[in-house]
């Protein structure tokens, strides 16, 4: 109840902020987080500026500091996953700078077990469990999508072909616009889940095609965008009705801005499409967060592949990733300007 009233004035959009531990190996460990409220507000200190003077306070929906668990922030997440069952679709991302804890927040570390289980497995978990015990009236299919953007071209990472078809999204704009809840990648490989092995099978066999892609560029995945699709389509064997809901998992491409001066050629490239589809994400937010009458999908590929997800009745979930430490003041001040903006 509560998050349909916070709907009513935010235009379906929730900002998380998420502040990750100082890793083990880290000695010096100065943080940039002053104090963090109950009811979202968030105080960091300017490390140059000492005292009250360099502090500024931000406001998010909810705030969770180190010590969050997997567990607690999927708690606050839950309500929004199964309104999937129910027919809407639902965006979730993880923005922030490479190392800020994006991955962990979606994913989990890797070869995670279920207590470190990130949102996407959870979510999953969730939508098996709910599917096959509460609503027996109702039927439901689940399918799974995973593909990756580069550069402004969409790859399916589920592909039996390892060379990765680069995925043609022209006839996309007529697809949303006739058929809301049609698929947003028409031609990435649907595979139909029935269980969550099933899906941390598909997982790891994405990423493995993501790591096979990165070839001589070392950590393709903080430079490019990984987005889950889950597709629920429900039959409801009582009334014959049917409903079809998705839910979109984007684990973004770093935000860190990089000096111009210091990269060329292909480095160059990848940092433009980054900050290029980064921008286009924050308008089309922006824009649906001040219920513009145009909302600018078609600047990227992102935007254009989370189309559906985004607006109308889509609910959407950032989460805003900070490292803590002083070194990253000035990326996480960015962070934080960037979701001051959309939220
Ligand atoms: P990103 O995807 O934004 O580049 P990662 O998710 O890979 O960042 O996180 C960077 C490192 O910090 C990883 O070693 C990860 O396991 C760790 N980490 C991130 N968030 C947390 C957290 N909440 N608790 C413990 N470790 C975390
Ligand atoms: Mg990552």
């Amino acid at each position: 109840k509560l998050f349909n009233e916070i709907q009513e004035l935010r235009g379906n959009i929730r900002v998380y902020c998420r502040i990750r531990p100082f890793l083990p190996g880290q000695r010096e460990k100065r943080t940039i987080v002053e104090y963090i409220g109950e009811n979202g507000e968030l105080v960091v200190a300017n490390p140059s500026k000492p005292g009250k003077e360099g502090n500024r306070l931000f406001k998010f929906n909810k705030v969770f500091g180190p010590a969050a668990t997997q567990a607690e922030v999927f708690s606050d997440t839950q309500p929004l996953i199964r309104s999937v069952l129910d027919g809407y679709n639902v965006c979730i991302f993880a923005y922030g700078q490479t190392g800020s804890g994006k991955t962990h927040t979606m994913s989990g570390p890797s070869g995670a077990t279920k207590e470190n289980w990130g949102v996407n497995y959870r979510a999953l978990n969730d939508l098996f469990s709910i599917s096959q015990s509460r609503r027996s009236s109702i039927m439901y299919e689940i399918g799974v999508q995973m593909v990756e953007i580069y550069n402004e071209q969409v790859r399916d990472l589920l592909s039996s072909d390892v060379s990765f078809v680069s995925l043609d999204l022209h006839t996309l704009g007529i697809l949303t616009h006739t058929q809301p809840n049609g698929l947003a990648v028409p031609d990435a490989s649907m595979h139909s889940v029935k269980s969550i092995s099933d899906v941390t099978d598909y997982m790891e066999i994405g990423l493995k095609n993501r790591a096979v892609g990165a070839t001589a560029l070392n950590d393709r995945s903080s430079r490019s965008h990984s987005v889950v699709t889950i597709h629920v389509r429900g039959l409801d064997l009582k009334t014959g009705s049917a409903l079809h809901g998705n839910l979109h998992l984007v684990d973004l491409a770093g935000s860190e801005r990089v000096d111009r001066s210091e990269v060329v050629g292909d480095r160059l490239k990848e940092a433009q499409h980054i900050n290029k589809s980064l921008s286009a994400l924050g308008d089309v937010i922006f824009a649906l967060a001040q219920k513009s009458s145009h909302v600018p999908y078609r600047n990227s590929k992102l935007t254009q592949v989370l189309q559906s997800s985004l607006g109308g009745q889509a609910k959407t979930l950032m989460f805003v990733q900070l490292n803590p430490d002083v070194v990253s003041y000035s990326e996480s001040l960015s962070t934080l300007k960037f979701a001051e903006r959309v939220s």
